[in-house]
């Protein structure tokens, strides 16, 4: 007679476990944008790609929200930045990671006063030096002795070529160029996040293998002087071999959504705005 109870009791102490270690391990990955610096459609053109009535050959600059845990973390503030806020309904930000100074990866950053008014608290921003500098002289008034009444409240952390821990997230960056230009890339668990590369390291390889999902920018099939074009980017998902890898940094002159996707290998598809991706780890 006094089994059931104890069987009952076991069960609902198991319940609470799983549930307990599902929630704890939760992360997802949203992509924001995927367009390259100019966006897609671009201002004023009239190729079949802008023209485009399939909503996946619309791309705003490209960012990537991360669920990690039931916290989010935002991976650049392109000039999309509010109107990203606002697609994907983002209620509530921990904080930004930056891969690089261009101005399509943060011109947004002013849009962060949202986060700031309802949460009560300085945006953690996680970024270079180089970073750094730039926020500092394109955002001048933020990091005024005096500031105007209402400008967005940051509290900087500079990030170098290690790894480092956001809440209970751990990130490893990535050293990636961009012609000469270094840019963070992240790998997040099995979540590797690069954007704006045109060489990788050996070395720096050796930290994203083993990585299931890897993000990539790939701009275009005709080289580039600072981007992957389709080639290069392909060449390097072979040589990580991950389970699944993403095309990011699109350009109109890559062509239609769906005319990629027939060309890519199996496990090989174009990111497009709105798409979610469940991280099981
Ligand atoms: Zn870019
Ligand atoms: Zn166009
Ligand atoms: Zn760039």
């Amino acid at each position: 007679m006094s089994r059931f109870p104890k069987l009952k009791f076991s069960i609902w102490l198991l319940a609470i476990f799983v549930r307990m270690s599902n929630e704890s391990k939760s992360f997802s990955v949203t992509f924001l944008g995927t367009g390259t610096s100019q966006g897609v459609p671009v201002i004023a053109c009239s190729c079949d790609v802008c023209q485009s009535q399939n909503k996946k050959d619309s791309r705003l600059r490209c960012s990537v929200l991360l669920e990690y845990n039931g916290k989010n973390y935002v991976i650049d503030t392109g000039p999309d930045f509010r109107q990203q806020m606002l697609r994907a309904n983002v209620q509530s930000l921990e904080a930004l990671l930056f891969t690089h100074e261009h101005k399509d990866h943060v011109a947004g950053m002013d849009d962060v006063r949202a986060f700031n008014f309802k949460q009560r608290k300085d945006m953690e921003i996680y970024c270079s030096e180089a970073v750094e500098k730039a926020l500092r002289r394109e955002f001048y008034y933020v990091f005024e002795a005096n500031k105007y009444p209402g400008v967005p409240a940051v509290n900087l952390n500079r990030i170098e070529n290690e790894p480092f821990q956001v809440n209970d997230m751990k990130v490893v960056p990535i050293e990636v160029m961009h012609y000469k230009l270094p840019v963070q890339a992240f790998r997040i668990d099995g979540f590797t996040y690069i954007t704006d590369a045109k060489t990788v390291s050996e070395s720096e390889r050796e930290k994203i293998k083993g990585t299931k999902v890897l993000v990539v920018n790939a701009l275009r099939r005709e080289d580039h002087i600072s981007h992957f074009n389709l080639e290069e980017a392909l060449a390097f998902i072979e040589d990580i071999n991950p389970e699944q890898a993403y095309l990011t940094h699109i350009s109109h002159l890559f062509g239609k959504h769906e005319d990629i996707e027939k060309e890519l290998p199996e496990n090989v598809f174009v990111a497009f705005d709105g798409l979610r991706l469940e991280m099981n780890h």
